[in-house]
């Protein structure tokens, strides 16, 4: 039987084209990951419409364009170990595992920590690793990385995380606070690190040590 195609979905997948999303792994991992699989059951519905929603904790999905974007700006190949901080539903982490031999994820509340270890573990992505913390340090025993994607905005630039990076290194992470983000490239190069200014965007705020759920 063929299955046929969601016209949500489909709207969805010509929009990330529309949006520059040009690399076509990337566009490749985005569809094949149901964004519903991350969702609580009342939001289902709303999967493929193009805006962030509610998860546990007040915190949220981000918008699936945008992390189109910050995963094509990442530039990941396959060879690739990536850490994320910021685990959240964990649907910025399976496309990661899709696009990188191994993903490192940390995230603060451990209701969304719990819940994303099971519902990668339900679509059968076994290459990643889930830690409980608070990540503005990075994860000092696996690094360095290739690649490094922060989810949650930090003030300033995280030099403790670009310090993690491997040489040749890049990190996308949303640096500023409520007056404005931009989303930001870091490259380390012998020489120093290399900025570029992406996008604007809007994150929900990096949060130091752990959420404590009532
Ligand atoms: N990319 C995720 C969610 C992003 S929201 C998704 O699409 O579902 C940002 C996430 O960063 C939230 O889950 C928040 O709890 C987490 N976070 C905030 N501060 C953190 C910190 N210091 N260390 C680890 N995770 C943090």
């Amino acid at each position: 039987m063929i299955a046929r195609p969601d016209p949500a979905k489909y709207r969805f997948v010509m929009r990330l084209r529309d949006i520059g999303i040009t690399d076509s792994r990337v566009l490749a991992a985005v569809e094949t990951t149901p964004r519903e699989a991350f969702l609580p059951d009342a939001l289902k519905d709303l999967a493929y419409a193009d805006r962030p929603l509610p998860i546990a904790e007040g915190q949220t999905i981000s918008q699936p364009s945008l992390v189109a974007i910050m995963t094509q700006a990442l530039e990941l190949a396959p060879e690739h170990k990536a850490l994320e901080i910021g685990t959240g539903s964990g649907y910025q982490t399976a496309i990661l595992a899709k696009l990188a031999r191994r993903v490192f994820t940390i995230e603060r509340w451990p209701a969304l920590f719990e819940s994303a270890r099971e519902t990668l573990a339900a679509l059968g992505i076994a290459n990643v690793a889930f830690r409980l913390a608070d990540g503005y340090e990075g994860w000092i025993e696996a690094a360095p990385f290739d690649r490094i994607l922060v989810t949650a905005a930090t003030p300033e630039r995280p030099d403790a995380l670009i310090g993690s990076l491997k040489l040749g290194g890049v990190m996308v992470a949303p640096v500023g606070d409520r007056g404005g983000q931009m989303l930001m490239r870091y490259r380390r190069t012998a020489e120093g690190t290399v900025e570029e200014a992406l996008t604007a965007v809007r994150f929900v705020p990096m949060l130091p040590g752990l959420g404590k759920s009532d």
